[in-house]
């Protein structure tokens, strides 16, 4: 038989917008043994993980906890446990994952109409409250931060909006949670969808969530008194939830003090997941955010003064993922190959309209560090020189350590 080398991933500084660097302490956690799912020192890491949820997305809601599967499975157990067919749902679309929201909705047997704006900008809130007003969703649907452009939508104003109007809110935060602001009850978002292999810095595999009351409501009027129970002559709800694995109603019972089995956790994502928390609330939310903006600052500032221009507006740029345009005549995919080679750096290609236009740069979670910004700085100057650009050598970087010295105003 063939024999297969050991196991060994090259060292990489990984500037992408996920997955990110796992700092090391979640690494051990994911090698512990394993526990099993009802035995109480268990029971007690899942309760200790949905009470750290609930500080990450600031909120006093009771159901805060994981799906396992990536942070896609988080968005489709939320949408297929709410959207009944016939529903009528909005999509404001800025970028690839409003697609997405989109695609899922409309497998949902939802009613979907969308909102477009051109990639590299986001809504004006009026905008969206002016299709609320005339669609009548029953729920909107939308992303907090566009990976795929660099761009945040501000969704404090819609929040509030949508709770005015009876309508649900339900937002994709997978890249923004645990990197940029975001405040479930303040800004009144009916359920929110994290990530964790972005600004929470644990492998990909699992997606927090967070729903209120409001969407507990849509959910339980549709749960299914199917469960291997049924009785002969029970009818089966009309209503029915279309998925097994992510009918929230059974989810939030295997998450409740009833503890009904439903799938098996995924234990050791539990144990990463749980260490990734308590290294986020060691660091501090507010703490967390500042580095994030700071490092995110560094980056546009040492682009900047590289003579590289950035992709979207300054004012709604998501402070984890710097776009920049690739230059005229320079070839991108060459670029990225050599700081992938060379300097074992990686950093990101975009989809869709943006495919050969940018390059992005993550700073998000642990790969978020000052070491890591200033590496991806002075070895993108070096490949861009090595590629024929006329640059000011050393001015990149330099306009970066002037960020981290607080002699620049920091714009980010
Ligand atoms: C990365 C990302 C997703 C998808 O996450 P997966 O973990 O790959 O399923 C969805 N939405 C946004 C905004 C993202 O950045």
């Amino acid at each position: 038989m063939k024999q297969y080398k050991e196991l060994s991933p090259p060292p990489r500084t990984i500037m992408t917008p996920g997955p990110v660097e796992v700092d090391p302490r979640v690494l051990r956690a994911l090698s512990y043994p394993i526990l099993g799912q009802f035995d109480p020192a268990f029971t007690e890491l899942m309760n200790e993980t949905m009470e750290m949820l609930r500080g990450l997305f600031v909120t006093d809601n009771q159901w805060c906890y994981p799906i396992d599967g990536t942070s896609r499975s988080g968005l489709e157990a939320v949408l297929v446990s709410i959207i009944e067919p016939g529903d009528r749902v909005l999509v404001p679309i800025y970028g690839r994952f409003g697609h997405l929201l989109t695609e899922i909705a409309e497998r949902c047997g939802g009613e979907v109409m969308t909102l477009e704006t051109e990639w590299g900008t986001v809504f004006d809130p009026e905008q969206v409250k002016e299709a609320i007003r005339e669609f009548r969703p029953a729920i909107v649907a939308m992303v907090h931060g566009e990976t795929s452009t660099g761009c945040m939508q501000p969704l404090r104003e819609i929040g509030h909006f949508c709770r005015e109007q009876d309508v649900l809110l339900v937002v994709d935060a997978v890249a923004t949670i645990g990197g940029v602001p975001l405040y479930v009850d303040d800004w009144k978002l009916d359920a929110v969808i994290g990530g964790t292999q972005k600004c929470l810095s644990v492998p990909s595999g699992m997606a927090p969530i967070t729903y209120n009351e409001r969407i507990e409501r849509k959910i339980l009027a549709r749960k299914s008194i199917e469960r291997g129970l049924r009785a002969p002559g029970d009818e089966i709800n009309s209503r029915r939830i279309s998925s097994n694995y992510f009918d929230l109603a059974q989810l939030q019972d295997y998450w409740s003090p009833a503890r009904l089995n439903h799938h098996t956790e995924a234990t050791s994502m539990l144990y990463g997941l749980r260490e990734g928390l308590r290294i986020l609330h060691q660091e501090g939310l507010e703490a967390r955010f500042e580095r994030h903006r700071q490092n995110g600052a560094a980056i546009v500032a040492g682009v900047k003064a590289m003579g590289l221009e950035l992709f979207g507006g300054d004012e709604h740029r998501l402070p984890v993922v710097t776009c920049i345009e690739i230059p005229a005549g320079i070839d991108g995919e060459s670029v990225r190959s050599m700081l992938l080679d060379d300097f074992g750096i990686e950093i990101a290609s975009s989809f869709g309209p943006l495919k050969g236009r940018i390059w992005r740069i993550g700073s998000m979670g642990y790969s978020s560090s000052r070491k890591n910004v200033l590496h991806v700085l002075g070895a993108l100057e070096a490949t861009l020189i090595y590629h024929g650009m006329q640059l000011p050598a050393g001015a990149g970087v330099q306009a970066a350590l002037a960020i981290y010295a607080g002699k620049e105003e920091v714009v980010c």
